[in-house]
């Protein structure tokens, strides 16, 4: 049986709709045991129920010009991108990025178990670390 844990966020999609098949039929499942959960749906049904029906809020007056002018006051994107570092730093800094992965790559490569051959043979060591034939 599907613990509630896993069941209760599935609950208001579940009354919405938007449950793929199989995740309605695990909270249908679920709810045909459990009373909290079918108790829940049986709430969220009678919300759905109430709220059916009411429509949209009303906007307060005069709130979409001061929405427009909120945005027009807001700085554009084009100032925003003149207050970034200078355009010729941008790559450098994707080239270092890159460079540094490429970096814990070849170390990870390098310091990982790899192929034993490579490992011992290739070494004068006496000793392998990595799990290969002792000489
Ligand atoms: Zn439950």
């Amino acid at each position: 049986m599907m613990f509630c844990a896993v069941v209760e966020p599935l609950l208001d999609l579940y009354l919405d709709d938007r449950l793929v098949p199989v995740q309605a039929r695990w909270v249908e499942k679920h709810a045909a045991r459990c009373h909290a959960c079918a108790a829940k749906l049986a709430a969220g049904r009678r919300l759905k129920a109430a709220l059916r029906g009411t429509g949209a809020p009303a906007m307060p007056d005069g709130f979409k010009a001061r929405l427009l002018a909120l945005a027009q006051a807001m700085p554009s994107a084009k100032a925003l991108a003149e207050e970034l570092p200078s355009p010729d730093l941008r790559p450098s800094a994707a080239l270092a990025f890159g460079l540094a992965a490429l970096a814990v790559f070849v170390s990870g490569s390098l310091l990982g178990p790899g192929l034993p051959s490579q490992a011992c043979s290739d070494s004068g060591s006496s000793v392998c670390f990595f799990g290969g034939r002792d000489k």
